[in-house]
């Protein structure tokens, strides 16, 4: 079944007629360019850029996977037309407006969509210009509340309002729990609790906010492991998710040993989960990462794994832990026969290989059985237990077990 979202249509708007009269048509021809080279290399080769007249553009993106990919590319775009240029001479800064019409939601053909996102522009214009629109209030508001959220997180960080959920991990064969993993929550003295989608798909964007929130949570899962030892509850280690950005940061090793250091744990309790693109794209810098961590304990886990079959390759060079198949694959289990096919192959595959597997997102006893069946070794979800606050894990870790 075709995604939800297939394409957006949107159009920015600038000023060249004004450019046109004051500093004349070939500066006004060369702001064209320059605004059309700005918008190609903001997107893929298979998305369609194209002048529509006068100082307007469209451009058709194919394949967004989320609403929030579509903000996030969106305010990528904004940013990178509107950072100044010169031409000819000329300082010239351009405040585009951008509105956006999704495919499916808000329109079935060209003219619809092109209709509600020349609509949404200008409802970009009308917010002052130098932003976007969705054309659907919903999403607006979601986008905004977004942008917003991700300028504060930096304060709710310095202000403690981040917090830890916990959700186990444990063995399929005996329900025996083998782990915890970290997710980070904000609680907003006005929104209330936020879930890491609303703020750190936007964070993630930037490195000033996205390594902070990282350190806080490596130093917060610390703070929890030593809190818990010298309450005699039986540890398990916690696995934090460390973003493409994070795993980046040629600081992250020493940061995470320096935690360890400073709440005097063996690395052995601490793990990261990353995503496989993590590895591709510099395989060198990460076996050299993923080698420093395993001196020391640290564990890795490949997350959200799904069709990465190409680079199991390459995942056999390195050490790590297990992949975590990823949850839209559980979900699809038995709705989808493809689906189960590649659950039980990427088990068969990776066992060959020698690493473990685990299964996020097990909602279902159906599915609990038939990842039994596949010889699945771990598993999580809220079949089991949903991420919770500290003192609502620890009867379980001192069960060592789930209940079910
Ligand atoms: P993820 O790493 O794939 O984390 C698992 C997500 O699945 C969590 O969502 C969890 O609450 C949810 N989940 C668990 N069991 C089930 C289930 O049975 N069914 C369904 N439908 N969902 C389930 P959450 O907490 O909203 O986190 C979303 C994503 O945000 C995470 O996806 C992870 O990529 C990111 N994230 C969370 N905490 C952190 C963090 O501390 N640092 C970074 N860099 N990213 C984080
Ligand atoms: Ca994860
Ligand atoms: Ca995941």
């Amino acid at each position: 079944s075709p995604p939800k979202f297939t394409y957006k249509s949107c159009t920015s708007e600038l000023n060249p007629p004004q450019i046109n009269d004051t500093l004349g048509h070939r500066v006004g021809d060369l702001l064209l360019c320059e605004v059309a080279n700005r918008l190609k290399i903001c997107v893929r080769e298979s998305d369609l850029v194209a002048r529509f007249g006068g100082d307007e553009f469209v451009m058709l993106i194919s394949d967004a996977a989320t609403v929030n990919d579509v903000g996030q590319l969106a305010a990528k775009i904004v940013e990178s037309v509107g950072q100044p240029c010169k031409l000819d001479g000329h300082d010239i800064e351009v405040r585009p407006s951008l509105g956006i019409a999704l495919y499916g939601r808000d329109g079935q053909d060209i003219e619809t969509l092109l209709k509600h996102a020349d609509a949404a522009m200008y409802e970009a214009k009308a917010a002052g210009r130098g932003t976007f629109r969705f054309y659907d209030e919903t999403l607006n508001r979601i986008a905004v509340l977004q942008s917003e959220l991700a300028l504060h997180l930096q304060r709710a960080i310095v202000d403690g309002e981040l917090r830890l959920h916990f959700q186990p991990q444990a063995a399929l064969d005996n329900f025996r729990v083998t782990g915890l993993e970290a997710l980070v929550r904000w609680e907003h003295p006005e929104h209330g609790l936020i879930f890491p989608d609303n703020f750190l798909s936007l964070a993630e964007e930037d490195s000033l906010l996205i390594l902070p929130l990282g350190y806080w949570v490596i130093d917060a899962a610390c703070h929890q492991l030593a809190t818990w030892k010298a309450q005699d509850v039986p540890l398990v280690p916690i696995y934090i998710n460390v973003s493409t950005r994070q795993f980046r940061d040629a600081n992250l090793v020493n940061r995470i040993f320096a935690a360890l250091d400073k709440y005097s744990l063996p690395g052995e309790l601490l793990g990261i989960e990353i995503t496989e693109n993590c590895i591709t794209d510099d395989p060198d810098q990460a076996m050299a990462q993923m080698m420093a961590l395993r001196a020391r304990g640290v564990q890795v886990t490949i997350d959200d794994f799904k069709s990465g079959f190409l680079n199991f390759g390459l995942l056999s060079e390195l050490h790590i832990r297990a992949i975590m198949i990823d949850r839209s694959l559980i979900g699809n289990i038995h709705n989808h026969h493809n689906d189960a096919i590649i659950v039980d192959s990427i088990i068969t595959l990776a066992h060959k290989l020698g690493f473990r597997v685990l299964a996020e997102g097990v909602e279902t006893r159906e599915q609990v059985l038939h990842l039994k069946l596949a010889g699945c070794d771990e598993v999580q979800g809220y079949f089991f237990q949903r991420p919770a606050p500290a003192n609502e894990i620890e009867s379980m870790l001192h069960q060592g077990e789930f209940e079910k």
